[in-house]
């Protein structure tokens, strides 16, 4: 088939529920990937932060295949060893958890950080309606429809009414508007990104990811975090949240953790350990052979000072490169993140050509993303290598040209 007609076949058979990009994707190996026509693109997006060590890594196809070989899916009603090998790696890894939950996306282990809240909130003996989840103007947590509502962007709830009931909306960075939100007792819980994605590639200022610690406990509510965007290294530590003086007591992983194969987890610290009971919470498919034998490699592949290296001196190139595109063409007003999760604000000039501009990157060859409407969001893997990075700004250089 052409690629004509499988635009057409996209049309008549998805859900329109997406805009796709007018290439098809194919192949790909390390940074770069190749459409159905042979054009070549450096990878700037990454799947959206999920292909952390990039395309066709030797040691991660290896994982996969020797799995598939062996045993695809036993589901949890067995103990199996490619899960608990990635929940122990996990857990020693993680600076704070003590168990894990496995699931299959991002909103799955966010709705379960959400239940855990509730259940645990419960059993201090909260009522229900003293049992409400603090979250964050422009966050994102996921579509289903607890993590829709959890999420700070009225655009993705409405319609979709009624909203179940429970959650309050702070402003993020503004340590203030949560003080407030916590005066009536009524919040056992905090869900917030370390680094905000979606919403536009903001990170959490120390006094306000602190001071979110100190107050939940002053007023006995958990700290969540949803690190499935900014974790599994991609800020320069395995766990952005690592970079703030705290503990967390959950934290949610997915993107990058199956570096491309579908995964989710919920990491919980002492605290919770013990909230859920059997029968409290489940899934078919979490814990996937396949799924997690991926992962525990990629995880010991992304937790070690060979890629924490890397992320440091490609943030640092990526952000020079920006600057000297910026000194010639004055196109970026801020530029925003941690790591190699970057945002470049477009200045009033520019932003009103998002659109056109991502069309540009595309043409040039570079795969590269948005955050919010005046947000370029770039989420190269992070094995990223010099000669990638120099072409890739080399291509959005001239995307942003006249
Ligand atoms: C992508 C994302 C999610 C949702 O993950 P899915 O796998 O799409 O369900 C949740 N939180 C954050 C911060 C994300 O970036």
């Amino acid at each position: 088939m052409d690629s004509s007609q499988l635009y057409s076949l996209a049309e008549q058979y998805y859900l329109p529920v997406y805009s796709p990009r007018r290439a098809i994707l194919d192949h790909g190996k390390g940074s770069r990937v190749w459409d159905r026509d042979g054009k070549e693109y450096i990878d700037f997006a990454a799947g959206i932060a999920v292909n952390g060590l990039g395309h066709a890594h030797p040691a991660l196809i290896k994982a996969l295949t020797d799995q598939a070989a062996k045993m695809w899916h036993t589901s949890n009603v067995f103990v199996s060893e490619p899960p608990l090998k990635l929940a122990q790696k996990i857990v020693e890894t993680s600076g704070f958890a003590t168990k894990v939950f496995f699931c299959n996306s991002g909103a799955e282990a966010n709705e379960a950080a959400i239940k855990i809240a509730r259940r645990y909130a419960s059993m201090q003996g909260r009522s229900a309606d003293q049992r409400v989840i603090l979250t964050f103007e422009n966050s994102f947590h996921g579509r289903t429809l607890a993590t829709v509502t959890a999420g700070g962007q009225a655009k993705y709830r409405e319609s979709f009414e009624p909203l179940p009931p429970g959650f309050r909306y702070a402003t993020f960075n503004d340590l203030e508007s949560a003080r407030a939100a916590f005066a009536d007792g009524a919040v056992c819980a905090v869900l917030v990104e370390p680094v905000q994605g979606e919403g536009g590639v903001t990170a959490a200022s120390k006094e306000f990811l602190e001071g979110l610690r100190a107050l939940c406990d002053a007023n006995d509510a958990l700290l969540m975090l949803d690190e499935v965007q900014c974790g599994m290294g991609r800020t320069g530590t395995l766990y952005a949240w690592q970079q703030y003086d705290l503990q967390p007591d959950v934290v949610t992983i997915a993107k990058a953790l199956g570096a491309g194969m579908p995964i989710g987890a919920m990491l919980v610290g002492p605290k919770v350990a013990d909230t859920m009971s059997v029968g409290t919470h489940g899934t078919t498919f979490g814990g996937n052979l396949l799924s997690t034998a991926v992962a525990y490699e990629a995880l010991n592949l992304l937790d070690s000072d060979e890629i924490r290296e890397n992320v440091t001196k490609q943030a640092q190139a990526i952000h020079d490169g920006l600057e000297a595109i910026n000194n010639d063409l004055k196109c970026f007003s801020e530029y925003r993140g941690r790591g190699l999760m970057m945002g470049a604000v477009l200045t009033d000039d520019y932003a009103p050509r998002m659109t056109e501009i991502l069309d540009r990157c595309m043409e040039k060859g570079l795969l590269a993303l948005q955050a919010g409407p005046t947000v370029l969001r770039f989420l190269p893997p992070l094995n990223i290598n010099d000669d990638d990075v120099a072409e890739g700004l080399q291509r959005l250089r001239e995307s942003l040209s006249q």
